[in-house]
């Protein structure tokens, strides 16, 4: 056991001297270094963060023979620093140099700057977020989402909750509560944080009918499966596996043909939900919301902040015989979306009334149209911003889009490799400053890839990796 500060201590003498050298809180607080920190923080902090100093000088001291006791300057320098870590936000801003577009570790999409005028409009004042205008009745949460919703994906009706997850729970849980929902065994997947299909149509109450095998299923094996128990077939988009060689499954069209004859109701959790035809963008083909309805699904589920590059949330587009009774479930209130993402939505869906426009100023759809050159030219350009502090080299590399979109879709980058400094501790004390920088270290170096780094970003950057680089 540690000795405690008063006892005696025999065979350290000096060790009791450097303890009872320490100061007292009070008279810390006297130091011309306290005054200023009281101007900035309450009395009550400067004091804990002082006394926080002092305890883990004593530890110090008590742990380590050689320690010595720091002068009444370096307390008062500790209990600032600890003073301005507690005061940095614990949610802050990471500059994502991973390569990875639709990070969920760090955020996923960066917002329009629309979605984020939008969100200061709604969040500053009061809004009119279920109050009619028109009729000074009270209105719809989703009123200025839902025409949009059926603008931009040609649906009969529109909703949007919290995230997808959500979406798709609310819509198994009305839509197939207390039935049997058919999904494929190649499609029973877990989509990251615990989210599995199996488990999401539990939860709605409903039953799983599992049909054909993990690489294989047909259509008869979905006819086959039919009860008059049976409310939903569920088609689940792939989004971050692929299943490859000897695999066969029934299309959307041949789904669509099945349930309209049978009366039941065929769902799409289309996951990364794009909006527009990415190969506009110099990209793969990835099935839009738009073709999923078209393809004869009744009703397609999709996130907010994954392909469409807006805020966190669920889009629900369908038939309204589809969507009318998730308006009318209980779940519908508690996966309601805030009135910020709402806002910040509607500003983001706006954009894509051009297309043009969309691509040009929604950041996700802006980073996955980026050409080779101008990758190089930003690494060429930070490389230069550290020429003389450490060697960066310009190389080729693989970013992904994440997120469960364009899954296995590797894209050709450029990134910035460190030779030299030992790259998890540079990676480390990136980390803490301020803007985060967040890499990938590969091969024994810290690599930081362009794709998913603005042009703006790149001073501070620079910054941030030459202050890593001399501590
Ligand atoms: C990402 C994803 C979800 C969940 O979306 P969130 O908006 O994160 O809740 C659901 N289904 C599929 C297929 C997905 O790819």
């Amino acid at each position: 056991m540690l000795p405690h500060i008063g006892e005696d201590v025999d065979d350290t003498g000096s060790r009791s001297t450097r303890l009872r050298a320490l100061p007292q809180v009070q008279r810390l607080l006297e130091h011309s270094r306290a005054h200023v920190l009281i101007t900035t923080y309450s009395r009550e902090e400067v004091v804990a963060a002082l006394r926080g100093a002092l305890d883990a000088v004593r530890e110090g001291l008590l742990s380590d023979e050689t320690a010595t006791t720091p002068d009444e300057d370096g307390l008062l320098a500790q209990a600032e620093a600890r003073l301005a870590r507690a005061a940095k936000p614990v949610l802050r801003r990471v500059i994502n140099a991973t390569g990875v577009v639709l990070h969920t570790n760090l955020g996923r999409a960066p917002m329009p700057a629309a979605a984020l005028e939008a969100v200061v409009q709604a969040g500053r004042g009061y809004s009119n977020l279920e109050f009619d205008l028109a009729t000074g009745q009270r209105g719809s949460r989703t009123q200025g989402v839902e025409p949009l919703i059926r603008e931009l994906t040609g649906a009969e009706a529109g909703l949007a909750v919290n995230n997808a997850a959500a979406a798709v729970l609310l819509a198994l849980s009305a839509l197939a509560g207390g039935g049997e929902v058919i999904v494929s065994r190649g499609e029973l997947v877990e989509i990251g944080g615990g989210f599995r299909i199996p488990d999401v149509i539990r939860q709605g109450g409903a039953r799983l009918v599992e049909v054909g095998t993990t690489n294989r299923t047909r259509l008869a094996d979905y006819a086959a499966a039919i009860t008059p128990e049976t409310r939903v077939l569920l088609k689940v988009h792939q989004s971050n596996y692929r299943v490859v060689g000897f695999t066969a499954e029934a299309s959307l069209e041949e789904l669509s043909g099945l349930a309209r004859a049978r009366g039941l109701m065929l769902m799409h959790d289309l996951g990364g939900g794009a909006l527009t035809d990415l190969r506009g963008l110099g990209r793969p083909y990835e099935p839009t919301v738009r073709d999923s309805l078209d393809a004869g699904a009744d009703l397609v589920a999709f996130s907010g902040d994954k392909l469409m590059g807006g805020p966190q949330a669920g889009l629900l587009a369908g038939r309204r015989a589809a969507l009318d009774p998730l308006r009318r479930h209980p779940l519908l209130r508690a996966v309601r979306l805030d009135k910020m993402a709402l806002a910040a939505l509607e500003a983001t869906l706006k954009l894509y009334r051009d297309p043009a426009r969309a691509a040009a100023s929604i950041p996700v759809l802006a980073m996955l149209a980026q050409t080779p050159d101008q990758l190089q030219a930003r690494a060429e350009r930070l490389a230069a911003a550290l020429a003389g502090e450490v060697e960066a080299r310009v190389e080729p590399s693989t970013a992904y889009a994440g997120g469960g979109a364009l899954p296995g879709e590797a894209m050709q980058s450029v990134s910035v490799r460190l030779e030299g400094p030992k790259p998890e501790p540079l990676a480390a004390r990136l980390r803490a400053s301020v803007p985060a920088v967040v890499g990938r270290i590969a091969d024994g170096a810290l690599t930081l890839d362009m794709l998913t780094v603005a042009d703006e970003e790149l001073d501070i950057l620079a910054e941030a990796l030459i202050a890593a680089l001399v501590e």
